[in-house]
């Protein structure tokens, strides 16, 4: 299973390896709209994530994803902080006693993301990270349960991911501090969505190159 605990070192430094890449880009567009601490807020987490990896790798697979949202709720300030480690603690619950499989991922992934909706009280087309996140769950369970190999689901997953961080553009923000600009929020992509996809990328690139 390409999301198992063993495989979490390299998955968590090729999204080292992403947010350090595309740092910069992600401030100017943080900046645009919020304050411009979001990738540094990320990458405290990442940090945090890789000084405790071989650790989460020993774990099985619903403590893994607890240590993982301690984790980061421990390291991330910010909206992201709270709203990741939502996403991790719930996977911890719905992965409870099922077999490791993808099947069981994608079901417990898209009820990740409904908790992460319900936390910051947000849904699609408000200008967050939910309008990457809402797309790729229902993306990834539709493609796991019509059969697809896992490189079509990883294909379909990441046009999912771009297509919703591209979404952002022209919406009008009305959650986070993108919100408090109102009509000035339109024409800038959201730092939180463009993060997202970002990480899927990464994750999507590592899991075939180790296929
Ligand atoms: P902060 O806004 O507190 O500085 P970050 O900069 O780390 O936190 O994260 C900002 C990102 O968090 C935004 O770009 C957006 O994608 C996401 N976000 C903010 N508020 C919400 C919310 N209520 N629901 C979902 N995502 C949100
Ligand atoms: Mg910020």
């Amino acid at each position: 299973m390409p999301l198992s605990p063993a495989k979490f070192p390299d998955l968590i430094e090729a999204i080292s390896a992403t947010l350090n890449e595309h740092a910069d880009a992600i401030t100017q567009l943080d900046q645009a709209i919020g304050d411009g601490d979001h990738v540094f807020n990320l990458q405290r987490g990442v940090e945090a994530l890789q000084s405790h990896a071989t650790e989460i790798a020993d774990l099985d697979w619903p403590a893994a994803w607890q240590k993982i949202g301690m984790t980061v709720m421990a390291a991330i300030g910010g909206a992201s902080g709270s709203l990741y480690a939502t996403l991790f603690i719930s996977l911890n619950k719905n992965t409870k006693d099922k077999p490791v499989s993808i099947q069981t991922f994608a079901e417990a992934f898209q009820l990740a993301v409904a908790a992460v909706k319900q936390r910051g009280k947000a849904d699609v087309g408000e200008k967050t990270m939910l309008d990457v996140w809402v797309p790729v769950a229902e993306t990834l369970k539709r493609a796991v349960s019509e059969g697809q190999q896992l490189n079509v689901i990883l294909d379909q997953v990441c046009a999912a991911a771009e297509a919703g961080v591209e979404s952002t553009r022209d919406m009008l923000a009305t959650k986070g501090r993108a919100s408090f600009l109102g009509e000035r929020s339109k024409g800038h992509i959201d730092a939180g969505a463009k993060t997202a996809q970002l990480m899927i990328e990464a994750i999507a690139r590592q899991i075939r190159s180790a296929a």
